[in-house]
């Protein structure tokens, strides 16, 4: 067994109403407060979001759990774009073509990117691609590249070991193993960046992100 010794550390009852994910941020912070934050936190796949990915990682946490939303294996979907992990933006399509204007929104982090639209009319991806069927505007924000890289991950032996530690469980099951060895996850040095940028550079996302859910709340 991978952790003989479970012990169970926060207890929290939810209204049925409530979402998981919305269970995961109240944890990690109750879990710091009395500083026993964990290294890794595994969960069911309902309390990932990338919002979570991004707030666990923010706090320094290894937060693992199966992507929910699966893609169609078929079509074209964001990881299908040349991303840059470390200012989680995208760089180019599936195309390679580069976006010919990018803003930020109001929000100050999503990026409205807009492709050439006269390329985009011509392409052979223009049915199933996000960019093409929107005559080549498409709308980013962090979240949804951290999603890329939690689905990818998911599909590296590592996590899958690493996973195998939920098995069982119902709830956020929490251990302080060593993080895990990204360089063996065959994700190459670029999420290695995702890693880093997520640890050390998103507490601003992270406060601009509770801050819009308070706001929205
Ligand atoms: S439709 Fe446009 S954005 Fe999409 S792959 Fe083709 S050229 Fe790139």
């Amino acid at each position: 067994m991978s952790n003989p010794i479970q012990v169970i550390t926060r207890v929290e009852v939810e209204p049925a109403h409530l979402n998981d994910h919305q269970a995961l941020v109240p944890a990690l912070d109750a879990l710091e407060k009395r500083e026993i934050a964990p290294e890794e936190m595994f969960a069911d796949t309902t309390y990932n979001s990338g919002d979570n990915l991004i707030a666990a990682a923010a706090q320094g946490v290894e937060f693992m759990a199966s992507t929910p939303d699966k893609t169609d294996p078929d079509g074209i979907g964001l990881g299908h774009f040349d991303l840059d992990l470390k200012e989680l933006r995208v760089c180019a399509c599936p195309e390679g073509a580069r976006p010919i204007r990018s803003r930020l929104g109001k929000d100050q982090m999503t990026r409205n990117l807009r492709f050439d639209p006269e390329r985009c009319a011509i392409c052979p991806l223009t049915d199933d691609c996000p960019a093409g069927k929107q005559g080549g505007r498409l709308r980013v924000h962090p979240r949804d590249i951290a999603t890329v890289y939690s689905r990818v991950r998911e599909e590296s032996e590592t996590f899958k070991k690493a996973y195998a530690i939920r098995a069982g469980s119902n709830r956020p099951t929490l251990s302080a193993r060593r993080p895990m060895d990204w360089a063996r996850c065959g994700l190459g040095a670029s999420f290695g960046w995702l890693k880093r940028f997520l640890r050390y550079s998103c507490a601003r996302i992270l406060g601009n992100v509770l801050e819009m859910v308070q706001n929205a709340a």
